[in-house]
C-alpha cells in the first residue's frame, strides 16, 4: 500500500490551501480531488470573490480577515500571480440591517478606519447605484477583488513545488484508522492508500465524509451574474467602483467591479434554494437572471446590459454561518473543514494552516472555539446567534 504524510481530500480554496500548508511543512502529501483540476463544481466556481476586512457577518472574524490579506500578498509575490486588487469595500442597507449593523461594529471593535455614507452621497461618489433613500453604508478603504481561479491554482502550484503530489478525477469514499496504526482512505476505484494525517476539506461534500458527526450543514444554490454594463466599463472597473454589499427590499445583493474578462458582477446572497450537492440543477435558467436584473433595472441601471457569464456555485451553510474546523473527536491525525457560509474563501490561507496544525499537532494557536463542530450539539448560546469567543 502506497503511504504519505497526508493526505488531503478535495483540491478547492480550502483544501489547496492546506496541501500547500502540510507541504511547506515538509510533510509529503496527497491531494485526492474528485474532479478536474481547476473544474470547481463545489464553492469554489466562478472566478472572483471579495475579500473585506470589516467583516459583517462575524466581527470576530476580523483578525483571520486581516492576516489572510497579508498572506495572499505573500502569495502573491511567491507565485508571481496577481490574486487581489484593492478596490475598497461598501456595506450596508437600511438602517437596523444586519450588513449595515454588522460592519460598523467590526469597524468600531477592531478600530478599522471607515466611513459612513448615505444615500445621496452613494449615489453622488460612484452614479451607477441608485440607492433607496433609507441606505445607509460603512465605506473601507482595505477590501478588494480576489481571482479565485488563480488563488487555487497558486496554492496548488506551492504544494506541488514542494514535492505534493496532486490527483484529479479521485473521489474519497471512505476512511479508517489502519489495523496497524495511522489511517487508510479508499477511493472510488477501491484503491487504498494509507497516510498519518487526514484533511476532509471536501466543501459540499464534507459531511458525507464525517457521517458520525451529523454535522447541521446546508447546501445552497446560487447564480452568480456578470454583465456587460451599459456605462464606460471603466467607470465602474477596480480603479473606480468599490466591492460593495446592499441590502435591499429585505434581499442582500452584492457586486465586484469590472473586470474587461469576466464583465461586472452582481448577484443576491443567499439565493435561498437547498439542494443535495450530487442533484443540483447547474443549468442557469432566465428566472435566475431576472432576479438579479429585477434589482439592477431600479437600482444599478447602468449595469443592466447584456449578460457576459452566469454560473451555478454553491454555498454550504452552518446554523450561524460561521465556519466548522475542527479535529476530529475519534480520530486523531484527521481534520475537516467546511468554511463557506458563502463568505470563507478570502480566508483561505488561514484556514489551510489551522488544518495543517490541528492534524499534525493536533491543536491551533487561533482561537477557533466558534469554528468547532461541538457547538451545534450544545444548547444555543443565549441572545446571539453568532458566537463570540472574543
Ligand atoms: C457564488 C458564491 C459567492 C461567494 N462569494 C464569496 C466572497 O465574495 N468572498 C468570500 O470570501 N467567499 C465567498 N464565497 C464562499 C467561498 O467561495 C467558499 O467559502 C469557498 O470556496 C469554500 O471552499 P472549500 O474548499 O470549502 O469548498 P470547495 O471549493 O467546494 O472544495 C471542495 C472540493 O472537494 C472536492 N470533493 C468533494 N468530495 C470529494 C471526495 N469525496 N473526494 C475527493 N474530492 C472531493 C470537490 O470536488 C471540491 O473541489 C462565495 C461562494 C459562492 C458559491
Amino acid at each position: 500500500m502506497e503511504t504519505f504524510d497526508a493526505i488531503v481530500v478535495g483540491l478547492g480554496a480550502h483544501g489547496s490551501a492546506a496541501a500547500a500548508a502540510l507541504a511547506r511543512r515538509g510533510q509529503r502529501v496527497l491531494g485526492l480531488e474528485r474532479f478536474g483540476r481547476g473544474e470547481a463544481l463545489g464553492s469554489s466556481g466562478g472566478w472572483s470573490r471579495m475579500i473585506r476586512i470589516a467583516h459583517f457577518e462575524h466581527p470576530w472574524l476580523v483578525p483571520f480577515a486581516e492576516a489572510s490579506w497579508d498572506r495572499w500578498q505573500t502569495l502573491e509575490r511567491e507565485t508571481g500571480t496577481s490574486l487581489l486588487r484593492t478596490t475598497g469595500g461598501l456595506y450596508g442597507g437600511p438602517v437596523g440591517s444586519p450588513v449595515l449593523v454588522g460592519a460598523r461594529e467590526s469597524a468600531a471593535r477592531h478600530a478599522i478606519a471607515h466611513e459612513v455614507l448615505d444615500a445621496d452621497e452613494i449615489h453622488r461618489r460612484w452614479p451607477i447605484f441608485r440607492p433607496a433613500d433609507d441606505t445607509v453604508a460603512v465605506l473601507e478603504a482595505r477590501a478588494g477583488m480576489m481571482r479565485i481561479d488563480r488563488a487555487n491554482e497558486a496554492h496548488l502550484a506551492v504544494a506541488e513545488r514542494l514535492g505534493a503530489r496532486l490527483a484529479f478525477g479521485r473521489r474519497v469514499v471512505d476512511w479508517r484508522p489502519a489495523a496497524g496504526g495511522g489511517l487508510e482512505v479508499e477511493d472510488s476505484d477501491g484503491l487504498v492508500i494509507g497516510a498519518e494525517h487526514l484533511v476532509l476539506a471536501a466543501g459540499p461534500w464534507v459531511g458525507a465524509l464525517v457521517p458520525d458527526l451529523a454535522l447541521p450543514l446546508r447546501v445552497e444554490r446560487e447564480c452568480p451574474c456578470w454583465f456587460t454594463p451599459t456605462v464606460d466599463p471603466a467607470s465602474v472597473g477596480a480603479d473606480r467602483l468599490p466591492v460593495w454589499v446592499l441590502t435591499d427590499g429585505g434581499t442582500t445583493f452584492y457586486g465586484i467591479p469590472h473586470d474587461p474578462e469576466l464583465g461586472l458582477k452582481v448577484s443576491i446572497h443567499h439565493w435561498g434554494t437547498f439542494v443535495d450537492p450530487d442533484e443540483v440543477d447547474r443549468v442557469v435558467a432566465d428566472g435566475d437572471v431576472e432576479r438579479v436584473r429585477a434589482f439592477l433595472r431600479i437600482r444599478m441601471p447602468g449595469a443592466n446590459g447584456p449578460l457576459a457569464h452566469a454560473r451555478v456555485c454553491l454555498y454550504t451553510n452552518t446554523p450561524d454561518e460561521a465556519f466548522v474546523i475542527d479535529r476530529h473527536p475519534a480520530a486523531p491525525g484527521v481534520a475537516f473543514a467546511s468554511a463557506c457560509s458563502g463568505h470563507g474563501f478570502k480566508f483561505a490561507p488561514i484556514v489551510g494552516d489551522i488544518l495543517a496544525d490541528l492534524v499534525t499537532t493536533g491543536t491551533t494557536d487561533w482561537p477557533i472555539d466558534g469554528f468547532r463542530a461541538s457547538r451545534f450539539s450544545g444548547p444555543a448560546p443565549s441572545g446571539s446567534a453568532r458566537p463570540d469567543p472574543g
